[in-house]
């Protein structure tokens, strides 16, 4: 049996030697795919780069499954290979295994804290020999605020973070059940109105495209610490730039802009450059090998389960 594994060069081996009775081929490029996608009788992907379109599904000529390490599939024809009757088998719906998954949360909170005590320039100051503690005052979290927006996997999280540092915690998610770490908020609005922190969690859709527009940006509280690691286009980056001028929000940790990977001209990107109250890290935050060590081990278990069944 014929696999064709897409995923980062880290990894191959781990995936060899987690699927012994398969012939596994590592590809990263569409040339490499194309070479041998006549002969599989797997795509393995964990990569999400190459682009699989109906024409590229009908060259895989013996193809029966189709697995994915992510739980987006929007690079692949899924009416192909329903019209084949291969089955898809991606992480979607899988909670058991992306409930344990916190690296996008942990840095969404590296991020609010790098921010809240202005790591960069504080650092800055220790390698150019300055000593200047009164440069940097420093916020304490406990006893503050924050409003999560999107309670999910990683809203959770971070709730359950800023519970640990004695923080209340508010969330808004219109369309989840009550957690025991967030008092849930029915209006958005007021909540980003009072609390002293606010980190974004929806998923892009057409209904979360600009959720944070220019007029919540104007009703978030004076001076609030703002983190948005979920994506660039779900916040009006100019009026965040804006706020950030003005100081009406103290500081931004973003690990997503809308422009992304094209940041070269990207407003946000140059005022980082020149500013201390934002700091950006380039799509990072979910970008763990050890959380690719649990998607990949379970990808693979289901792949072996598939053929033995
Ligand atoms: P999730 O699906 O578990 O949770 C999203 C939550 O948002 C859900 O509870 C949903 O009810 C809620 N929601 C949907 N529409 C909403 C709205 N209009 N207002 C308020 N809440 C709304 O997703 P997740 O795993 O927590 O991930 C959240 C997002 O983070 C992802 O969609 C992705 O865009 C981003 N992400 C980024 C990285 C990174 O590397 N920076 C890594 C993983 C995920």
């Amino acid at each position: 049996m014929n696999v064709i594994f897409l995923g980062p060069e880290s990894h191959e081996k781990f995936v060899r030697n987690l699927l012994p009775n398969f012939n596994v081929i590592y590809a990263t490029t569409e040339e490499q795919v194309d070479a041998s996608i006549k002969d599989t009788d797997v795509i393995f992907d964990a990569y999400m780069k190459v682009p699989f379109n109906e024409q590229r599904i009908n060259a895989a000529e013996k193809l029966k499954l189709f697995i994915t390490a992510t739980t987006g599939a929007s690079h692949i024809s899924t009416i192909t290979l329903e019209q084949r009757e291969i089955p898809l088998l991606t992480l979607k719906g899988q909670e058991h295994i992306t409930r344990g998954l916190t690296a996008a949360a942990e840095h969404s909170w590296l991020l609010l804290m790098a921010v809240a005590r202005q790591l960069p320039i504080a650092l800055k100051e220790t390698n150019e020999g300055g000593w200047d503690r009164n440069k940097f005052p420093g916020v304490m979290l406990k006893g503050k605020s924050i409003g999560i927006v999107g309670c999910g996997r990683i809203g959770e999280w971070v709730g359950k973070y800023a519970n640990a540092f004695g923080m209340t915690v508010f969330g808004y998610d219109p369309y989840t059940t009550p957690k025991s770490e967030i008092f849930l908020n029915s209006e958005l609005d007021e909540m980003l109105s009072k609390v002293d922190f606010v980190s974004i969690h929806v998923p892009l859709l057409d209904s979360t495209k600009l959720l944070i527009n220019a007029d919540r940006i104007s009703k978030i509280k004076k001076g609030a610490i703002f983190v948005n690691t979920s994506r660039g286009e779900i916040v009006d980056e100019v009026a965040l730039l804006k706020a950030l001028e003005t100081n009406h929000i103290k500081g931004a940790g973003i690990d997503v802009i809308t422009a992304e990977p094209y940041i070269e001209n990207d407003p946000l990107i140059i005022y980082s450059k020149a500013h201390s109250n934002l700091l950006i890290t380039p799509h990072i935050g979910g970008f763990s090998p050890d959380a690719l060590d649990v998607v990949l081990k379970f990808s693979c278990d289901r792949i072996n389960t598939f053929f033995n069944d």
